[in-house]
C-alpha cells in the first residue's frame, strides 16, 4: 500500500469560482480524502509540498492528431501522448485522418493497442464517418464502436454529401454515438489560405470566408435536428458560428461545441510576416471574433476547449504560406497560454477552464470523472503561476515544433502531473 499526501496546494473545481486550499490524501492511486487540512497521517506516508501551486484535474483534449500510422515523422502515438503529459493533458481523443484513415474496427484496435503499450496518458480514438474519409459511403461504424471508437468524424473535411451525413446520423443515434463535425464548404473554402478580409487583401493571400464555416454548420445542425443525433461542432472560429450554435442549443438540438486556444488568442493580424505557424484550418479570424469566442466560452456556449494539435515537419512549415499545410501543435502550450492571456488577467475563471477542459469533455464521451474528490482516481496536475513556460525546442516533447508560441515565454508552468497517484511528469526534478 502506498500513501501520498499532497499538501498546501489550492484545488480548482467546476463548483468554486476561485481556487480553494485543500490537502489531498491518495492511497494506491485513489483519492481517499480531500480536506482543508490533513495533519494526522501514518509515518510512512510520502509528502508532496504543493504550496503556491494550483491543483487542476487532468485535462482532456477531444481533438488531437497523432499522425500514426502514416506520418510518424510528424508524431507517433507515443510522442503525442508524451506531449500531452508535458502539458498536463491526461486524456486525448485521436482524430482518424491518418494514412490509412481509421475507418474500420481493425484500425481502431490497432491504434488502441499501440496506445496501451506506449502511451503515457489515456488515448481514445475516433473513427471515420465515411470509408476512406472520402465522403461517399458509410464506414464500418458498428465494427469501430465494437473496437472501442467513441466518436465518429471525418475531421479535416466535412461530409460533403448531406444524404450520407443524414444516414450516418441515423445510424449513430442507434449507438448513442456522438458525431464530430468539421464545418466548411469545400467550394467556398476553395484554395484559401487564411481568413478572407482586409488582412488577406493586404497580404495578397487567397481568403476563406466565414460563410464557409457557417453554411456547413447550419446544414449539419439542421440534419441533427431532423435525425435527433448527438453532434459536436469542432474548432468553431467565427462569431457567426457562435450565434448558430446558440440558436440550435435553444431549440433543444443535442449539440456541443469546442473552441481552441489559438482561435481565442490569435487573429488574422498576427500573420503579418507570412508566418506559417499562424496557418490553420479553420483560419484565424478577426479580433472581433476573438472577443466573441471568449465571451461565448464564459457564457457556456462552448462545452469544450480543444487544441486541434496538428504536428507538421519544419520542412513543410517552411514552405510559402499558400503551400504549407494547415495546423499547429497545441497540447503542450494550451494551459500556460490560457493562463497567461486570460486567467491571470481575470478574463477567464478557473471553474470555466475545469469544466471545459476536464469535466465536460469526459462527460461528452461518457468517460469517468477525474474531479478532485474522494473515491476518484488521483489524476491531476500542479500548476505554478509564479513560474514561466518558454516553448523552446527543448521544452517540446512532440516531434514537431509548429507552434505560434515557439520560443515565446508565457506566465505559468505545468510543473508536475499525477496519474493513478503516481507523479508521471516532474519538471522540478529534471531541472535539478
Ligand atoms: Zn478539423
Amino acid at each position: 500500500m502506498t500513501r501520498t499526501l499532497f499538501h498546501g496546494g489550492q484545488i480548482v473545481t467546476e463548483e468554486n469560482r476561485n481556487p480553494i486550499k485543500r490537502d489531498i490524501l491518495v492511497e494506491d492511486g485513489l483519492i481517499i480524502a480531500v480536506e482543508e487540512s490533513i495533519t494526522s497521517v501514518n509515518a510512512d506516508t510520502e509528502k508532496v509540498d504543493c504550496t503556491g501551486r494550483i491543483i487542476v484535474p487532468g485535462l482532456y483534449d477531444v481533438h488531437v492528431h497523432l499522425r500514426e500510422p502514416g506520418r510518424e515523422d510528424k508524431e507517433t502515438i507515443e510522442t503525442g501522448a508524451q506531449a500531452a503529459l508535458n502539458g498536463g493533458v491526461t486524456g486525448i481523443l485521436a482524430m482518424p485522418n491518418t494514412t490509412p484513415p481509421i475507418d474500420n474496427g481493425g484500425m481502431v484496435r490497432y491504434v488502441l493497442n499501440i496506445a496501451r503499450e506506449k502511451a503515457a496518458v489515456t488515448v481514445h480514438t475516433t473513427g471515420c464517418i465515411t470509408k476512406g474519409r472520402a465522403g461517399h459511403a458509410l464506414a464500418e461504424i458498428g465494427d469501430m464502436v465494437a473496437g472501442g471508437a467513441i466518436m465518429i468524424t471525418d475531421d479535416g473535411d466535412p461530409v460533403h454529401d448531406p444524404l450520407v451525413l443524414r444516414r450516418a446520423m441515423e445510424y449513430a443515434r442507434n449507438f448513442d454515438l456522438i458525431l464530430g463535425m468539421h464545418c466548411d464548404i469545400k467550394e467556398l473554402f476553395n484554395e484559401g489560405a487564411m481568413n478572407e478580409g482586409a488582412a488577406s487583401y493586404r497580404l495578397g493571400l487567397p481568403g476563406i470566408p466565414t460563410a464557409s464555416e457557417e453554411i456547413c454548420m447550419e446544414r449539419d445542425l439542421r440534419l441533427a435536428k431532423l435525425t435527433g443525433a448527438r453532434v459536436h461542432i469542432q474548432h468553431v472560429s467565427s462569431a457567426g458560428g457562435v450565434e448558430i450554435i446558440k440558436r440550435f442549443k435553444n431549440e433543444g438540438v443535442q449539440v456541443t461545441a469546442e473552441v481552441t486556444p489559438h482561435h481565442l488568442i490569435f487573429n488574422e493580424d498576427d500573420i503579418l510576416d507570412y508566418n506559417t505557424h499562424y496557418k490553420m484550418n479553420p483560419p484565424l479570424r478577426s479580433v472581433e471574433d476573438n472577443e466573441k469566442l471568449l465571451e461565448a466560452l464564459n457564457e457556456g456556449v462552448f462545452d469544450c476547449i480543444a487544441t486541434d494539435h496538428a504536428p507538421h515537419t519544419s520542412f513543410e512549415k517552411k514552405l510559402d504560406f499558400c503551400s504549407a499545410p494547415f495546423g499547429i501543435t497545441g497540447l503542450e502550450t494550451a494551459l500556460a497560454s490560457l493562463y497567461d492571456r486570460f486567467i491571470s488577467k481575470d478574463k477567464l475563471r478557473w471553474d470555466t477552464l475545469v469544466r471545459c477542459f476536464s469535466g465536460a469533455p469526459r462527460r461528452l464521451l461518457k468517460l469517468p470523472s477525474v474531479e478532485i474528490k474522494k473515491g476518484n482516481t488521483a489524476e491531476f496536475l500542479m500548476f505554478n503561476p509564479a513560474e514561466t513556460t518558454t516553448a523552446s525546442k527543448e521544452f517540446f516533447c512532440s516531434k514537431s515544433v509548429n507552434s505560434p508560441f515557439f520560443n515565446k515565454t508565457m506566465q505559468g508552468l505545468v510543473e508536475k502531473v499525477v496519474i493513478g497517484g503516481v507523479v508521471k511528469m516532474d519538471r522540478t526534478k529534471s531541472d535539478a
